[in-house]
C-alpha cells in the first residue's frame, strides 16, 4: 500500500504536469478534502507536508482544527453555511469558499475575532443553474464579490464552484469555461483576486487545463469516502 506521503507525492506531480501542459505561470494550489476523515488521516498528511484542508461541515471542521491546532494547518469551509453558524465559521476557519448570499457577508464580517487576519472569501457561484445546489446566479457575482470587499474582516480572493459531473466531457469544458471567464471579470474588477476554485478528484486536470488556480481533491488523497458527505 501506498503511504500517505506517496499519495500526496503523485497527486501534487499530477497537478504540477498539468499546470505545465496548459502553460500556467503560477502553481495550482492543492487544498486536501478532510471531510469524513479523522484528525489522525489528517495528520498523516500534514506531516507529508500537506497545509490546506477543506471541510464541508462547519462543526467538524472546527472540531478537527481545535484538535490540531498546534500544527498550524489552513482550513477552508467549503460546504454550505448556515446563517447561524457563521459566529463558529468565521472563529475556526482561514477560508471560507462557500460564500453564496448578501447575509453571509454581514454575519462573517461581524463575526470574524480581533486580532486575527481578514477571513480570506471565495463567492461561491452556481454555474448550472440546479435549483438545488448552493451557490450564487453568474449574474449575482459581481454585487455579491462587491459587498465582501468592501467588509474590513473578509479578504475576497476570488470563485468556487461545484460544476455538475456532466457525462459529456465538452459540456464540461464549455462550464469550467464560463467559469474562467467570470473569474478574470472579477480579478479585472479587483486587484486582490488570486483564486479560482474548481476541480475535484475525477475532473481536476481538466480544471487545470481550464484555468483553475486551486484544485479540492479528497478521494484520490484518502481513498474511497465511507459514505458520500456531499450533496
Ligand atoms: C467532497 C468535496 C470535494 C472532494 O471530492 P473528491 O471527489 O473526493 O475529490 C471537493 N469539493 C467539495 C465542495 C466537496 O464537497
Amino acid at each position: 500500500m501506498e503511504t500517505p506521503e506517496q499519495t500526496l507525492r503523485g497527486v501534487l506531480q499530477t497537478i504540477e504536469n498539468a499546470a505545465k501542459l496548459a502553460g500556467r505561470p503560477r502553481a495550482v494550489r492543492l487544498l486536501a478534502v478532510s471531510k469524513t476523515r479523522t484528525a489522525g488521516e489528517v495528520r498523516a498528511l500534514a506531516a507529508a507536508g500537506q497545509r490546506a484542508f477543506g471541510e464541508n461541515y462547519v462543526r467538524e471542521g472546527a472540531d478537527k482544527a481545535a484538535e490540531l491546532a498546534a500544527l498550524g494547518l489552513e482550513w477552508h469551509l467549503i460546504g454550505h453555511l448556515q446563517s447561524n453558524k457563521c459566529r463558529e465559521a468565521a472563529g475556526a476557519f482561514d477560508w471560507v469558499q462557500s460564500l453564496d448570499r448578501p447575509k453571509l457577508v454581514a454575519g462573517l464580517d461581524r463575526a470574524r475575532p480581533a486580532g486575527r487576519p481578514p477571513l480570506n472569501v471565495l463567492v461561491q457561484v452556481n454555474v448550472d443553474g440546479e435549483a438545488s445546489k448552493s451557490g450564487c446566479a453568474p449574474e449575482d457575482v459581481g454585487a455579491l464579490a462587491g459587498l465582501v470587499a468592501g467588509a474590513s474582516n473578509l479578504r475576497l480572493r476570488g470563485l468556487m464552484a461545484i460544476p455538475e459531473p456532466h457525462p459529456d466531457p465538452a459540456r464540461r469544458r464549455a462550464t469550467l469555461r464560463r467559469l474562467r471567464a467570470l473569474f478574470d471579470q472579477l480579478a479585472a474588477d479587483h486587484p486582490g483576486v488570486d483564486t479560482l476554485s474548481m476541480g475535484m478528484s475525477d475532473d481536476f486536470e481538466l480544471a487545470i487545463a481550464e484555468g483553475a488556480t486551486m484544485v479540492r481533491i479528497g478521494t484520490a488523497l484518502f481513498g474511497p469516502r465511507p459514505t458520500p458527505a456531499h450533496d
